[in-house]
């Protein structure tokens, strides 16, 4: 936690805040946003990927949250989730680091671990993905494709690009569940996902620092837009609610209602990149596979196991990803 690292919050108001939110944001995007950006971006493929991808699709939404299951057990999966680009300086080096060997010539080991590696894990992903589809290996391409959803919608999340991840630096502690899983929440059901056929992307490593770069620049506006929505709530900003049976405190809806409002539809525009670039890969690494025929009505056998989602285990690393 860089919480202490020269910017000063009440201890009192830290703890209170911290122990109010600390269950509400344990997951990217939410694991109810996860599910949703992996099944829609099944209706982006085109025939016979679709029906392949279709006849598995309750697989595709279960493992969509299954690399933030495996954060309670491994502590090498949190670095997985995030880049601090403020904390790199990738675009002064002499070439743009497109594979974690080259981060490696110009940083530590202990600073990748703690400033991220999410675009390098997405290409890793992608080169699995394509020699899934090339050796034919389906349960694999599932696997692969399934937790390709996770990681490439945590990169359309801007407070997953920059180290100042739950407003800790700002005073604004609580605003990364608040942005990715409050207002999906709340919001899902009014948002039309529909983002046009995947695309065939003829650098996928270019397009996922591409991606990074673009949710990056939206970091000062997630974070502006809230102060703008607490200077509006006029201390009406947190309230209750009722989850698993309990009663959490949590934003006011009157606050999540405002800050929705500020952020003129930005959640629902990057739940839509992320749709549309993963239909996009998938449909890529068919593609450059050489478009292997797919086996038709085949199901994966095995259902995947949720591996250490106890709610007593603590996650290993940032506890809002
Ligand atoms: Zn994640």
């Amino acid at each position: 936690m860089k919480i202490n690292s020269g910017y000063i919050v009440p201890s009192c108001l830290f703890n209170l805040v911290f122990l109010l939110f600390s269950n509400s944001y344990c997951s990217a995007w939410g694991f109810f946003a996860h599910k949703k950006i992996n099944q829609f971006a099944i209706y982006t493929l085109p025939p016979p990927l679709s029906g392949f991808y279709k006849d598995n699709v309750q697989y595709l939404i279960q493992q969509s949250v299954a690399p933030d299951k495996r954060r309670y057990l491994i502590p090498s999966e949190g670095p997985r989730h995030y880049i601090d680009l403020d904390s790199y300086d990738l675009f002064s080096l002499p070439i743009f680091p497109l594979c974690l060997d080259t981060v490696k010539k110009w940083y530590s080991d202990e600073e990748i671990s703690s400033f991220g590696i999410l675009p390098w894990n997405l290409m890793k992903e992608t080169d699995k993905l394509y020699w899934a589809f090339y050796h034919q290996d389906w349960s694999r391409v599932l696997r692969t494709s399934a937790e390709l959803g996770h990681y490439l919608a945590d990169a359309t999340v801007p407070l997953h690009t920059t180290s100042n991840y739950n407003g800790q630096f700002t005073n604004q502690y609580g605003i990364h569940g608040l942005w990715e899983t409050s207002i999906p929440e709340t919001y899902f059901d009014h948002w039309f996902l529909t983002t046009g056929p995947a695309s065939y992307l003829e650098d996928p490593n270019q397009a996922i620092m591409n991606l990074i770069v673009n949710t990056n620049s939206l970091v000062d506006s997630v974070l502006e837009m809230e102060m703008r929505a607490d200077s509006i709530c006029l201390g009406r900003k947190y309230g209750s609610k009722t989850r698993s049976g309990r009663t959490i405190s949590s934003y006011s809806e009157r606050f999540i209602k405002i800050y929705y409002k500020q952020l003129d539809g930005m959640v629902q525009r990057q739940m839509k990149v992320a749709i549309k670039i993963l239909g996009s890969i998938w449909y890529t690494c068919w593609v450059k596979a050489g478009q292997p025929a797919l086996p038709d009505g085949w199901k994966v056998q095995k259902e995947g196991k949720s591996r250490g989602n106890s709610p007593s285990k603590a996650i290993q690393g940032r506890d809002h990803e």
